[in-house]
């Protein structure tokens, strides 16, 4: 049995003073407030979050980072120089790399990533003698960093809609729908891991596969889609099918609570009211939709739908939920013209309980009974945050803040070090490296 002692927590009721929280060593069993210290509990000072859901991540995307703003471009630009990268990977340096990137993720506060995995197959697109060796290494990258994952293993069989896989794209192809669903049935759920499924895009999946990769994915999987990122992906939709992409997804069956549309970024009403009637959850990746010049989605327009929102950082230009959350709130003020579009309550369910749900740990993202003991201290006393009030701090803090994290009941990182491994910047300049060398 393990206790923690919280100065002051974020709790389902609110903002509660001297917190006592007691673990299994895994989930949390018991929670009172109002409570002396005791001795042998692990004090956390400041306000104590529940630990964050990360429910967009592309690991290798990493290796990107702060080198891609040299030339303008778009999208598409950025795109053709992600393709590259990916070339480089396999199995070995993928763990190398996703280990950093989960070791930074830790250290920012998440608990839980959902890994939305589309790099299957070696360069050729051959399978590896084990068809889910790259998959099994971000597995193992996830458990070695102390966070839970949720691999998304996901469906990407075309170049674009009536297009091929082109040379580079070859390794994320099973060649059809059904080819797919047998490998995901080789991957199966640990105490760490749970197996979800994604179709990449419309742009991926061609209309007839679609049904397959739905039922193929099963009835409790979680499952995600790339939704209408790009204006050119609605409008090849449109003009291939005379449908929107969310409309397609609905008549394929694809939309339903377990179902996360992620960015939701170019949408009509239509779209709006399909995605919140079919309670679909919408994850908004704020800081990479700047950073690809994607756009702002209808964030509070889902919401008010009926879709929960969740966030993601995607590309990782950033790993910092609180910046992403702030994001979600800075880009509805940006798109209206008022403040406190989402409040930080708000914002609170979407960094945690909303994302834990969308990747399949519907018991995370809240401090309370049954849960993982996932708890994330935010420092009250830096440059960042001194004078703040509690129950804004989300509006103030960012990843640089925390003091500790713990995950499963276990602290993973501490002041902005990883527990095992110290300083990530050096885990991910050596794995980064290691990749432009190859
Ligand atoms: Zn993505």
């Amino acid at each position: 049995m393990d206790q923690f002692w919280c100065e002051r927590a974020w709790l389902p009721t609110g903002m509660s003073d001297s917190v006592l929280i007691t673990s299994d060593g895994r989930h949390i069993t018991d929670v009172r407030t109002g409570e002396r210290e005791p001795s042998g509990a692990l004090r956390l000072s400041g306000v104590v979050l529940p630990g964050f859901a990360n429910a967009h991540s592309h690991a290798f995307h990493r290796a990107l980072r702060g080198r891609t703003h040299g030339g303008g471009g778009t999208f598409w630009t950025w795109r053709a120089e992600m393709y590259d990268l990916a070339l480089r990977l396999d199995p070995e340096r993928y763990l190398a790399l996703a280990r950093a990137v989960y070791a930074e993720m830790a250290v920012a506060g998440v608990s839980c990533v959902g890994e939305f995995h589309y790099l299957h197959h070696d360069r050729d697109g051959r399978p590896y003698a084990n068809p889910n060796a790259m998959g099994e290494a971000l597995r193992q990258a996830a458990a070695e960093a102390g966070i839970r994952l949720t691999l998304l293993d996901t469906c990407y069989l075309a170049g674009g809609i009536g297009h091929q896989l082109s040379n580079t794209q070859l390794r994320f192809g099973d060649g059809d729908a059904e080819s797919w669903a047998q490998r995901l049935d080789e991957l199966a759920d640990d105490e760490n891991t749970r197996i979800g499924a994604a179709v990449h895009s419309v742009r991926a999946v061609p209309l007839d596969q679609l049904p397959t990769v739905v039922e193929g994915a099963g009835p409790k999987r979680p499952l995600h889609v790339h939704l209408s990122e790009q204006p050119a992906e609605n409008e090849a939709c449109l003009k291939a099918f005379g449908r929107t992409p969310a409309e397609l997804l609905h008549e394929s069956g694809a939309l339903s609570a377990r179902t996360t549309a992620v960015h939701a970024t170019h949408l009509t009403s239509a779209d709006i009211e399909l995605l919140g009637s079919t309670r679909t959850t919408a994850c908004f990746c704020p800081t990479t939709e700047a950073d690809l010049a994607d756009g702002i989605g209808p964030a509070r327009e889902l919401a008010d739908a009926g879709a929960p929102i969740c966030l993601g950082s995607d590309q990782h230009v950033v790993i910092d939920p609180l910046l992403e959350a702030r994001g979600l709130e800075s880009g509805e003020r940006l798109r209206s013209g008022q403040r406190g579009r989402f409040s930080p309550r708000e914002l609170l369910g979407s960094l945690g309980e909303h994302g834990h749900a969308s990747l399949g740990w519907p018991s995370g993202g809240r401090i309370e009974p049954g849960g993982p003991a996932d708890l994330v201290a935010v420092r009250t006393d830096t440059a960042h945050t001194a004078g703040c009030l509690p129950e804004q701090l989300l509006l103030a803090a960012t990843a640089a803040d925390l003091s500790t994290v713990v995950v499963n009941g276990r602290v993973v990182a501490r002041d902005g070090l990883h527990e095992r491994w110290g300083d990530v910047g050096a885990l991910l300049g050596e794995a980064i490296g290691a990749l432009r060398e190859s």
